[in-house]
């Protein structure tokens, strides 16, 4: 399958070169040339996860990857489950975070770190990355023992949670973290400061592993298929994404063109309100970033919105199917307490998912919100907004107790560089 750039619908790319260059020219974004629905989907649901997410990829990527190698990285990469809970009569939250690092980005990650390790073979990459928490800690797993790559992970030092850091610096091995002695924004000048040093670059076959790659939301496309497989009625379902740069939505409509029976999608985002503002206005005005206890989804210009627009534009989706709310503090943490109520402990952005769900749903209709992390990850927020003490899962439990291996380095380009070349060499 062909994928071409949104922004220059000339350059057309192979699955291999999508996920090798990220963004296409002029920083656009690559997508699926066509998308073909599937013609049975009983019978694709009642697979297990592992095969069924096999065949779905193959229909993404094509031929490129035979079968049964594909099966191989997938069954590698999903070695976790996505459980649907129940949390009240017609609210299901589907569990996105029982994967290593807890979150839903290690399914995306674990999926291209697989791709990569594919065609890595011949030669050997260099994937440099710059975190300000969540993604450092899934691409970090994801490529931890990966023959053939190397990772570099430059985050602000100081500027992120002790368990944050654990999760991602005490691995050793091919995965080499960087405490740059300055801010987020630093970290992130001194990636592109690296990709657009050609000597760099090519030196080291840089590759940044970001969100916006494909590989990324065609794996994310997996799970609501598994979402729909463990409802026993499969009409009228309403899912709830918490949105920030809109790579977990896109890939749930996307999963609705290949035919799966979502009757609607609502875009859940916190104060960061773009989108829904967007949406009523026809205006695409972002404000200023604002801090949320949603920290993830603190974005105002979401990278994936163009795949959004695509997906209309191209006639795959009529714009009715989607609505955004916007749900600001005050009411995460309201919906973090009537979950409580319920039984069932939640973090922030899965709260704020199920307020705006909460407030669409109608009678008849089956919600589902998207639980994105693990509230353990966001312990100190749930325990101060619950008030009551949440207990770690044994994976953050055992990094917290171990040493970290970062490296110190000031926000120079020429330090790194010559880092970079060291790691590359070893
Ligand atoms: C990244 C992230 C999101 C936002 O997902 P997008 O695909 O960027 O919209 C939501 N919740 C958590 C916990 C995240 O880490």
């Amino acid at each position: 399958m062909k994928l071409f750039n949104l922004k220059l619908p000339e350059q057309q790319v192979s699955f291999q070169q999508a996920v090798k260059q990220g963004l296409g020219k002029n920083q656009g974004l690559f997508f699926p040339e066509q998308l073909k629905a599937f013609d049975d989907i009983d019978a694709l649901l009642s697979q297990p996860l592992a095969v069924r997410s096999a065949t779905i990829l193959q229909r993404l990527i094509g031929d490129e990857i035979p079968a049964e190698r594909l099966q191989k990285m997938v069954t590698r990469a999903f070695n976790f489950p996505a459980p649907l809970a129940e949390v009240k009569d017609s609210i299901h939250c589907l569990e996105l975070f029982h994967g290593p690092t807890l979150a839903f980005k290690d399914f995306g990650a674990r999926f291209m770190a697989q791709c990569l390790a594919e065609f890595a073979k011949d030669e050997p990459i260099t994937i440099l990355t710059a975190t300000s928490g969540d993604t450092g800690a899934a691409v970090a797993h994801a490529f931890y023992g990966i023959d053939n790559i190397n990772v570099v992970i430059l985050y602000p030092k100081g500027k992120i949670s002790s368990l944050q850091e654990k999760l991602f610096t005490t691995l050793g091995g091919n995965i080499h973290t960087v405490a740059v002695e300055g801010d987020f924004d630093q970290c992130q000048s001194l990636v592109k400061q690296s990709f657009d040093d050609d000597e760099t670059r090519e030196g080291v076959h840089l590759n940044s592993a970001n969100s916006i790659n494909i590989s990324r939301l065609m794996a994310q496309v997996c799970y609501y298929f598994e979402a729909v497989a463990q409802l026993d009625k499969r009409e009228d379902i309403v899912v709830s994404v918490p949105s920030g740069n809109f790579g977990n939505l896109t890939a749930g409509m996307i999963a609705k063109v290949l035919g799966l029976p979502i009757a609607h999608f609502i875009a859940a985002t916190n104060v960061n309100d773009t989108v829904p503002r967007y949406l009523k206005t026809g205006d695409w005005a972002p404000n200023p970033t604002v801090a949320t206890m949603s920290n993830a989804m603190d974005v105002s210009q979401p990278n994936n919105w163009p795949r959004v627009e695509a997906l209309f534009e191209y006639g795959y989706l009529d714009k009715s199917i989607l609505n955004s709310v916007a749900v600001d503090e005050q009411y995460t943490q309201l919906a973090m307490r009537e979950l409580l109520s319920e039984g069932y402990v939640s973090e922030p952005h899965a709260a704020v998912a199920y307020k705006a769900l909460k407030r669409q749903l109608e009678p008849g209709q089956q919600g589902i919100f998207l639980g994105t992390a693990h509230p353990a990850k966001f312990r100190d927020t749930v325990e101060n907004v619950l008030g009551q003490p949440i207990s770690l899962p044994q994976e953050l439990a055992e990094c917290a107790g171990k040493e970290s291996l970062s490296e110190s380095l000031a926000p120079d380009f020429a330090a790194l560089k010559a880092h970079l070349f060291e790691v590359a060499k070893a």
